[in-house]
């Protein structure tokens, strides 16, 4: 790979662009910690004559008013933070020290990345073309008459939308709203489905292990290996689930064995398809019998899994029987508690009509755990549909009331679902200028994950939103770079909405 300095003149128009986005690249903005590049943006637009404020929470607010009389309010909107990763042999203080940006060739095409870290192209790009846009607006180089331009800059994205979902709704009020936040310069994102949390409690009974008199030998089956990943983007991919893999394993051992359990635990994030997962067991046959039985299984999922470049490990750890409790679950409710988490949903549910090869709703079964008196599970649905959602709820009820367990299942809250409108103003201005640019149509998408415009979506139906931008690899990793000429692609398209935008009557 060939690594150069970058040089201003050398890289693609607008010039403002590369200015913008090499000056923010020096300041520290990890999310959480948005403070100066808040300053920075705020100091610059104030210089170029333009109006600010900073709401209770820390979003940037600019207001750059129309000259006419026929007024179309649109938003421009991206994100202050940026996630902060390294390399391990690099020594960089996200604190403290400027990213140190290169020039990198890969089969060609000129990319701009950072030395050992993230660039922040997630959503540098966006602060960069907002500022850029307000420079040549200031500078009176691109006119926009009718456009009544609020620019905005959330806090903490990246952690959960943090600033999106504390935005004051007036500020929300308004025609459109463009989002610089997508990382591909062919493709408008016109959707995203909501998240829906479901708790799931299971009433425990116990016996005391003196009452098997048997010569019990206490185990731990570790499932470890897979892949896992992101529970929406990565929920269509048929990875493995660690507590579902275990919930059939342990299903299985309770049909060939005895097996008197004591916990099931695995999971630790609603946001992650789960990747480990264990269970405490007292055993009555030889650890030799389980290995090879174990062996023989591990060996029958992952001819499966590795149909799906995943790969699974079972591991049998030798226990002292302090290590347990002396109370195990009742073995009647014990099967009955086997059958019902093998049944449980997990995975895809629906796939979207109206976008190619696209999941509408899909459910992550992310955690279980194991308390003396009960089981505690964690679900994450996501769907475009909140009906479906609630069925699935539903459904999870149905399943555990016909497993005759006593438990409680109620939905924990959910976050807002930006649904695909084909009709939209601005998404056939936006084709129109996408295709007379680059004499092809863009590819029109939805995001199986939650966005910062699901957010608004929630609080101001009315508005019609889309989101776009350069093209951007491996964000969130020391590999994250920026495509040089896709810089200039997008701006022209970028532009050419607003001139567009702006000769609407309203
Ligand atoms: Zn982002």
């Amino acid at each position: 790979m060939n690594i150069v300095m970058i040089k201003i003149e050398n890289l693609s128009n607008p010039k403002e662009f590369w200015h913008y986005f090499i000056e923010i690249s020096k300041i520290p903005r990890c999310s959480g910690n948005e403070q100066r590049i808040r300053e920075y943006i705020k100091q610059e637009s104030e210089n170029l004559g333009f109006k600010t404020e900073i709401d209770k929470v820390g979003n940037l607010i600019v207001s750059i008013p129309s000259k006419s009389e026929n007024t179309i309010p649109l938003i421009i909107q991206s994100h202050l933070d940026m996630v902060c990763e390294k390399n391990e042999n690099i020594m960089h203080d996200f604190s403290v020290d400027p990213l140190k940006l290169r020039e990198i060739k890969i089969d060609g095409e000129r990319w701009i990345t950072a030395e050992g870290t993230s660039l922040g192209a997630d959503n540098g790009v966006g602060l960069a073309n907002s500022l850029a846009l307000m420079k040549k607006i200031s500078s009176k180089e691109l006119e926009f008459d009718n456009l009544d331009f609020t620019i905005v800059f959330t806090v903490n994205e990246e952690e959960g939308l943090f600033g999106a979902f504390q935005i004051e709704n007036d500020i929300l009020k308004k025609e459109y709203l463009i989002n610089l936040d997508c990382m591909s310069d062919e493709t408008f994102v016109i959707g995203c489905v909501g998240g829906f949390y479901t708790i799931v409690d299971i009433k425990l009974e116990r016996i005391e292990l003196a009452e098997i008199n048997k010569d019990l030998i206490p185990v731990k089956i570790y499932i470890k290996g897979l892949a896992g990943g992101h529970s929406g983007l990565d929920i269509n991919k048929g990875r493995g689930n660690a507590i579902k893999i275990l919930a059939k394993i342990l299903y299985k051992l309770n049909k060939e064995f005895e097996i008197y359990i004591d916990v099931i635990k695995g999971g630790d994030n609603f946001n992650a398809i789960p990747r480990e997962s264990w269970a405490t067991l007292f055993l009555n046959e030889s650890k030799e019998k389980l290995t090879q039985y174990l062996d023989e299984l591990e060996l029958q999922i992952n001819k499966r899994l590795e149909t799906f470049n995943d790969n699974l490990e079972i591991i049998i750890e030798d226990l002292d029987k302090s290590q347990l409790s002396n109370k195990i679950i009742e073995p009647k409710l014990q099967q009955r508690i086997l059958s019902t988490l093998y049944l449980l949903p997990h995975g895809p549910i629906l796939i979207h009509p109206k976008l190619d090869n696209f999941l509408h709703s899909s459910t992550n079964f992310a955690i279980i755990n194991t308390k003396t008196s009960r089981i505690k599970i964690q679900y994450l649905h996501r769907s475009f549909d909140k009906q479906i959602s609630s069925e699935v709820t539903e459904k999870i009820k149905a399943l555990l009331h016909l497993g005759g367990l006593k438990s409680k299942v109620k939905p924990a809250g959910g976050y807002g679902i930006w649904d695909p409108d084909f009709t939209s103003k601005l998404l056939k201005t936006s084709i129109k200028c996408y295709t007379e640019l680059n004499c092809e149509e863009p590819k029109i998408r939805a995001m199986h994950a939650g966005l910062e415009c699901g957010v608004f979506a929630d609080k101001c139906p009315e508005l019609e939103m889309i989101t776009m931008g350069p093209n951007v690899e491996a964000c969130h990793s020391p590999d994250e770079r920026l495509q040089v000429k896709s810089v200039e692609k997008f701006w022209k398209i970028f532009i050419s909405v607003l001139k567009e935008l702006s000769k609407i009557k309203n």
